[in-house]
Parts: C-alpha cells; structure tokens; sequence
C-alpha cells in the first residue's frame, strides 16, 4: 500500500478550513499565523511561501516577518516578544537555520509555549516527554498521523527511528512509545543497522541519506515511513528521493510513504493544526 500523504493532507486542510469558517461567524479574531524568516536560504524561502500560501487558503491570518540575515540575536528576541504579547498572532514560527552568529535555542526559548505552534520550546519538548498535552513538531506529528490511518493499534509493535534530531527522531520517539511501541533509536554511530531494521515492525527513517533503506533491510509486511528528503542527479536533472529505497522497500512493505508525496504534505497541514490548536487553547 502506498500512503497517499497529499490525499490526507487535504483531508486535514478542509477539516481545519471547515473549522475556521465557523469561527469567523462568531469571532471577530480568527487563527493567526506569523513565520520569521531571516536571510535569503533559497530553501527555507520557498518553505515559508507554501506555509503562507497554505495558512490563507484555509482561511487563516498570516504574515512573514522578514529580516536581513545581519539581524541581531538581541532584536530578534524583541521581535518574538513583540508578537507574543500580539492577540492577533496565534502561532509563532522561527523558520530554521538562522544565521550563525544567533543562538536558535535563545530565540526559540522567547517564544510563548502557548503560541510555539513548531513544538520546539522545552516547556513543549518536556511535556511531550511526559505524557501532557503540548505541540508536537510538525513532521513528526505528521507522521504519526499516517501510521495510525495504517494501523490503529500499534501496542506492542517494534518500531525502529532512524535518525536522534530535536525536529525529528525524538519526538517521533514520545509519539511511538505513548502508543506502547517498543522503540529503538538508530544513529550515525549505531552498529548492524541492517540487523535492527529486519527486526522492526515499523520504520521511520528520519536520516538525510538518499535510499539508505534497502529492500533486504526490511521484514516483510512492515510499515515504513520515509521522512528524508534528498536531492540527487538523476540522469543529468535533479530530483527529490527519500532515505529509503521506495522501489526495492515497497516489494517488501505492506505499507510505505512515497518522496515526495508522503511526509511532505503532511508537514505544513500539521502546522495549520497545531496553530488551530493555539488559538483555541489561548481562546478557552
Ligand atoms: P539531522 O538533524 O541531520 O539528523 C539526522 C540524523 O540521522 C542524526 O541523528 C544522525 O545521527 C542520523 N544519521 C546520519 N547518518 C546516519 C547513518 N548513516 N545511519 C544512521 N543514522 C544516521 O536531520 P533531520 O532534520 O532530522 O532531517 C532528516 C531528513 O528529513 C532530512 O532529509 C530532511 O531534509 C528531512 N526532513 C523532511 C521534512 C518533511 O517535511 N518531510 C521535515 C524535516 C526534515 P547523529 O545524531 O549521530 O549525527
């Protein structure tokens, strides 16, 4: 089975479209969205124009606030402080990598966990670990949300991450064992990955390793979802691959995401989400 990310994707986006239609009838202030986007990183430009383009086309307040990459880490903070005393903005988004003379944690610490709709302050960070209520980071968040559309019951289950980072590995890591997976943790230093792999149940490879994965990694019938996005040349032309061989794995796998059209898609509806989340968390 091959897992169908735009289609949920869009799924979502209605639902949260349908919501917020409700809330403008009887609300004069509807869920903003507001992005910080500093210096000219190609990529993280075009991240932060489908962010926007996806907050208004389901109906919410959004704007970019954009700097030059010169910008202090000092006035930057002032800038998230400004927005979390701001009623109209709902959500804070700190678009990564800032430049390197600023600390990402320091800015990111500023922002009101109540409007950290990237689930990367500690406050939210902790409470995922324990079990509380928090923002969950969007990718993860995503998905978890397509594992579950899969199966619903994952107890029990080995679950294999590959992959540590803050934005990926871990909090995928808190989402698997709520659900009383078994969870394994893999890293660039991890030995016999191969072996762990043929083990797993599900696979989450959040690596940055185009086609790490191998069709004889991986045990037959095993859900994996592939969260790399990779750029390689490809007949002379570039394209987009994940970390997992999605020809040789899907031979093996009952089911698997496709790159690009799995993950991706999910990640940007999974903020609209979260912000939807902050405005009626600060609203209640
Ligand atoms: P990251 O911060 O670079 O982390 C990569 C992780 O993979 C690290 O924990 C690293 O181990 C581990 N690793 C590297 N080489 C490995 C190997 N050969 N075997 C096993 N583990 C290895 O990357 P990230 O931000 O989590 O992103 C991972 C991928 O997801 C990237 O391709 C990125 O573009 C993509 N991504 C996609 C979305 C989406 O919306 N679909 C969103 C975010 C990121 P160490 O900790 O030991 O270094």
């Amino acid at each position: 089975m091959i897992i169908d990310g735009k289609k949920f994707a869009k799924a979502l986006r209605a639902k949260i479209k349908s919501q917020i239609l409700k809330i403008k009838k009887r609300k004069k202030l509807i869920p903003g969205l507001t992005v910080i986007l500093v210096g000219d990183h190609p990529a993280s430009a075009i991240y932060v124009k489908n962010k926007q383009l996806s907050a208004k086309e389901v109906g919410m307040n959004s704007s970019v606030l954009r700097f030059k990459s010169s910008i202090s880490q000092q006035k930057l903070i002032t800038v998230v402080k400004k927005l979390n005393k701001n009623p109209r903005v709902h959500g804070i988004l700190i678009q990564l990598p800032l430049p390197k003379h600023i600390n990402s944690n320091s800015v990111i610490e500023t922002i009101n966990p109540l409007k950290d709709v990237d689930g990367f302050h500690a406050t939210n960070v902790g409470n995922l670990s324990i079990g509380k209520d928090s923002f969950v980071p969007c990718t993860p968040l995503g998905c978890y949300i397509l594992l579950k559309s899969i199966k619903k019951n994952l107890s029990g289950l080995n679950a294999l991450i590959i992959g540590r980072s803050n934005l990926n590995g871990k909090p995928m890591t808190q989402l698997l064992l709520k659900e009383d997976c078994t969870v394994t943790i893999a890293h660039s230093k991890t030995k016999n990955l191969k072996h762990l792999c043929r083990q797993a149940a599900i696979v989450i490879a959040a690596v940055g390793r185009a086609k790490l994965v191998k069709g004889d990694w991986v045990k037959r019938g095993a859900i994996v979802i592939d969260v790399g996005i990779n750029r390689i040349n490809f007949k002379g032309s570039s394209k987009i691959v994940g970390d997992v061989d999605f020809e040789s794995v899907r031979k093996k796998a009952y089911a698997i995401t496709p790159v690009p059209g799995g993950v991706g898609p999910m990640t940007i509806a999974c903020l609209l989400n979260n912000t939807l989340k902050a405005y009626k968390n600060i609203h209640s």
